[in-house]
């Protein structure tokens, strides 16, 4: 068999691993990336892209029915789901097609094969094999369920991209990102949704209060939730999908149960153990700060590691990384400390640093909190009560602000910029050095006493 050599193979052509390729490309390598799917991975195909999507509409929705509350003569419509799906998916196809003429440009050879390690920088495409002096991992995550009887009568968030009409009656079972953007978007587009958690909070690595505020939004908005739920079984009859609870109690009546439980990463059948390429203990690929893995030349990030599954984490790790191999920037490597993420709930929220009891563990009473729950005019307007939240942890003497929690409505588009101030390592008083932009809901950032 003849092999055909490159600088550097990446495996999966998602957000991480075409950073990567474009970015090695740039700097004159000759790079081959195998993706046996669809380009852009979990973000562009089946995360990001796709939900965000869903997320405007469900927006809309809530939009509509506020119009029609503050006197706009229309009465809020249904979604025609095919009819929207059929845009959000040309939409994707256009991310595609980007994709491949940015591989054009750059002289990126595409495989569709998946591509398993076999040592010392050889990889089998298919009927091929490819040698380079670097290899890139970067094959991802995918989907969790529960090890129960019954999981097969779930879909997952994959399976949520492929629903081509609102369902009538779902449960979701899980509390982090998935399951409260996926459980927000069905309710504001009319489905009955039951969120059921194992826990007593919702994103529960999230500050306290925002945890809180969002429980508050969500019911408020019709979803009904249930804590300390005790998962023991699934069953499905003529009468719909059965939840069976630990203590007896029995949840029914679903026309869809919609698992949220986490991700797993992309690490079998791709010869990390013909590469001699080590896990950590929770089954990720191990790396150090310099995405090294414990094999010399090759690199792993994204989701494949135990990073935050982030596709501007994927992205920003391989960009560095490409400079530090290929474009002689020996200190690059991603900092991973302060990152922002949005989770886009009903409202979205904004979250960037330490909570408050992180930074209490960490700082003791050094910790000065500042806070400011306020109603968003157009909810005024229409006579909510709904409030939105925004907090900001400081540390020291100086008070510098080492965490923003955001909940409300345009806390996804605000967090950016405040996001550098804290990268920057502001202080409190930087905030109230800054004139305020009146009126708005950001505002209050600035002017919190
Ligand atoms: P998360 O890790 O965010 O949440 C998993 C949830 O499932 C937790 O609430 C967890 O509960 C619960 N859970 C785990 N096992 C079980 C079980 N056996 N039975 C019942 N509940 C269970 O995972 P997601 O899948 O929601 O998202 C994966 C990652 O993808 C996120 O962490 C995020 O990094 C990324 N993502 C980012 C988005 C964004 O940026 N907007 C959107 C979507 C995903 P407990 O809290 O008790 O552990």
């Amino acid at each position: 068999m003849n092999t055909t050599t490159f600088d550097l193979i990446v495996l999966g052509a998602g957000s991480g691993g075409i950073a990567g390729a474009i970015r090695a490309a740039r700097h004159g390598a000759r790079v081959a990336i195998l993706e046996p799917h669809a380009l852009g991975g979990t973000c562009v195909n089946v995360g990001c892209v796709p939900k965000k999507a869903m997320w405007l509409a469900a927006e809309l929705a809530e939009a509509q029915q506020l119009a029609a509350e503050l006197g706009f003569d229309n009465k809020p419509g249904v979604l025609d789901w095919p009819a929207f799906i059929a845009r959000r998916q040309q939409y994707i196809s256009n991310i595609h097609a980007s994709y491949r003429k940015r591989f054009d440009e750059f002289g990126i050879t595409l495989i569709a094969e998946r591509g398993e390690l076999l040592g010392n920088g050889r990889v089998r495409a298919g009927t091929q094999e490819l040698s380079a002096a670097h290899v890139l991992i970067a094959t991802g995550g995918h989907a969790r369920r529960p090890d129960i009887n019954g999981n097969e009568h779930g879909i997952d968030s994959d399976g949520f991209f492929n629903l081509r009409a609102a369902p009538r009656k779902v449960a979701v079972i899980g509390a982090g990102y998935i399951a409260v953007e996926l459980a927000g978007v069905l309710r504001a587009l009319g489905c009955e949704v039951h969120l059921l958690v194992r826990g007593e909070r919702l994103l529960r690595p999230f500050d306290h209060d925002i945890s809180e505020a969002l429980r508050e939004a969500m019911q408020a908005r019709g979803i009904d939730i249930v804590f300390g739920h005790e998962l023991d079984q699934v069953s499905q009859n003529a009468e719909g999908i059965h939840v069976h609870c630990g203590n007896g109690d029995v949840a029914d009546g679903f026309d869809c149960l919609l698992w949220a439980v986490g991700r797993a990463p992309n690490v079998t059948g791709i010869g990390l153990d013909a590469a001699s390429i080590a896990l950590d203990t929770k089954g990720f690929i191990a790396v150090d700060e310099w995405q090294n893995t414990s094999a010399k030349n090759v690199y792993a990030l994204g989701d494949v590691t135990d990073a935050a599954a982030l596709t501007p984490v994927a992205i920003a790790a391989a960009r560095r990384l490409m400079d530090r191999v290929f474009g002689g920037k020996a200190d690059a490597r991603l900092d991973y400390r302060n990152i922002p993420s949005v989770v886009f709930s009903h409202p979205p929220i904004g979250t960037i640093g330490l909570t408050e009891a992180q930074a209490r563990a960490v700082y003791g009473d050094a910790v000065k909190i500042y806070s400011s729950r306020f109603r968003p005019m157009i909810g005024a307007l229409a006579g909510h009560p709904e409030r939105s939240l925004m907090k900001l942890v400081c540390a020291g003497d100086d008070e510098r602000v080492v965490g923003i929690h955001l909940i409300g409505p345009a806390s996804d588009e605000m967090l950016q910029g405040f996001a550098v101030a804290v990268k920057m390592g502001a202080c409190k008083r930087d905030f109230d050095d800054t004139v305020a932009i009146h009126p708005t809901a950001a505002e209050e950032l600035v002017l919190m006493g």
